[in-house]
């Protein structure tokens, strides 16, 4: 039995596992920059598994074990983007497997599954990520071969029954993969609510700072299909380097505090702004008239996340205005950083999106919520 005490997921992520250099002492983990690894006289590596560092290197070793933990799961590999993560799943499939997703999801991986699955002879269909009956009418028993779901679904955040996603996907012999990056783990553990597979764009929350790229999933059993998994990764040569690594997992420390406190502060501007006349729609789980909102209780543990979305009362150009007359939110794309983000997706996702013209989608960050808000009255007042 191990004498190691039974710590809180916060605990582990900030002492990053209790980590000690044992080089030095240092309570911070050490970049290991070397891209290669001597071996001994004998030509034995000096240090077993530590290779090359297109495969292996102890930095990206030390956040993979970390988010192994949080995740519930016995094994994470880090990427180089979230979609290099997303599409070492898609490429251990097989010509001729069939997959199904949400219809709206995050639109670079959405429209990979598109392209890949053309070229690669997969059958693909996407299904209403709103109805459960959907996903069990797309799924082909024997056929298909991955659910991949996102919840909740950037940018409407809808929000997708895990376990019973998990429940159809295992019944007809097919793995459930979830992209929690909007969630992370603070949240939502998708392996233990049944999930094969969680996915992460690492870019967002896990890191936090908007200073790395990167992405990462996490497995509830390491299988042969997670072996593939893996050797696409090497094959691909899709690795993140031991410097995006490092100042990862230093993002990773903090998670738990990020997350809490922008879940918090996205819940007090949904509630500000549902109900009033300049807004047609609040879209965030956190509301009780959410109709995500039961299921988002159930496998939301602690908050309903830091993202939501304002549909604009007045259109695509109202939204442009108020997106345009913010001063304390960053117009930018991309989400889960310390600074708050406001984004008009449908110009950034260009023609054929299917997200609304007049939502605005915000990733609240960790300043005063009342500046947030402030903020947002202003631009919606067209007040300089
Ligand atoms: N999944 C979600 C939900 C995302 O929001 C993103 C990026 O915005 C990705 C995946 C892709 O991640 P990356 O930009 O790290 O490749």
């Amino acid at each position: 039995m191990s004498d190691e005490p039974a710590l809180q997921p916060e605990t582990l992520a900030a002492q990053a596992l209790h980590a000690v250099d044992p080089a030095s002492g240092g309570v911070v983990p050490p970049i290991q920059p070397s891209t290669t690894f001597a071996r001994d006289e004998h030509y034995r590596l000096i240090s077993p598994g530590h290779g090359y560092s297109r495969d292996e290197n102890p930095t990206y070793e030390a956040a993979e074990a970390l988010l192994a933990r949080l995740e519930g799961g016995r094994a994470a590999r880090l990427f180089a983007s979230g979609k290099a993560a997303a599409a070492a799943v898609v490429q251990a499939l097989e010509p001729g497997d069939h997959v199904v997703a949400p219809r709206v999801m995050y639109w670079g991986v959405r429209q990979f599954l598109v392209d890949f699955a053309a070229r690669w002879g997969l059958g693909l269909d996407f299904f209403d990520g709103t109805d459960t009956e959907a996903l069990a009418r797309a799924i082909r028993p024997g056929q298909t071969k991955l659910v991949w779901i996102e919840t909740p679904c950037n940018p409407t955040f809808d929000v997708i029954d895990i376990a019973a996603a998990a429940r159809l996907a295992r019944d007809a012999g097919a793995r459930l993969a979830v992209d929690s990056t909007v969630a992370s783990p603070v949240l939502t553990r998708p392996l233990e609510l049944g999930a094969d597979l969680v996915m992460h764009s690492a870019t967002k929350y896990l890191n936090g700072h908007s200073d790395v790229v990167a992405g990462a999933l996490a497995v509830r059993e390491e299988d042969s299909f997670w072996t593939g998994v893996c050797s696409n990764r090497a094959g691909y040569g899709a690795v993140l380097g031991p410097f995006e690594a490092w100042l990862l997992l230093r993002g990773m420390r903090t998670l738990y505090l990020r997350v809490r406190q922008a879940s918090a502060s996205a819940l007090a501007i949904a509630r500000h702004f549902d109900g009033r006349a300049e807004v047609a729609a609040v879209l965030y789980p956190g509301l009780g008239s959410h109709p995500g909102h039961e299921i988002a209780r159930r496998q939301m543990d602690g908050g309903f996340g830091g993202m939501l979305s304002l549909q604009v009362a007045g259109g695509a150009e109202a939204a442009l205005a108020v997106a345009t007359q913010c001063r304390v939110f960053q117009r930018a794309t991309s989400l889960g950083g310390v600074e708050s983000l406001i984004e008009h997706r449908a110009t950034i996702e260009g023609p054929g999106s299917p997200i609304p013209d007049d939502l605005l989608r915000l990733s609240v960050g960790i300043e005063a919520a009342d500046d947030l808000i402030a903020d947002l009255e202003r631009a919606f007042d067209g007040r300089p």
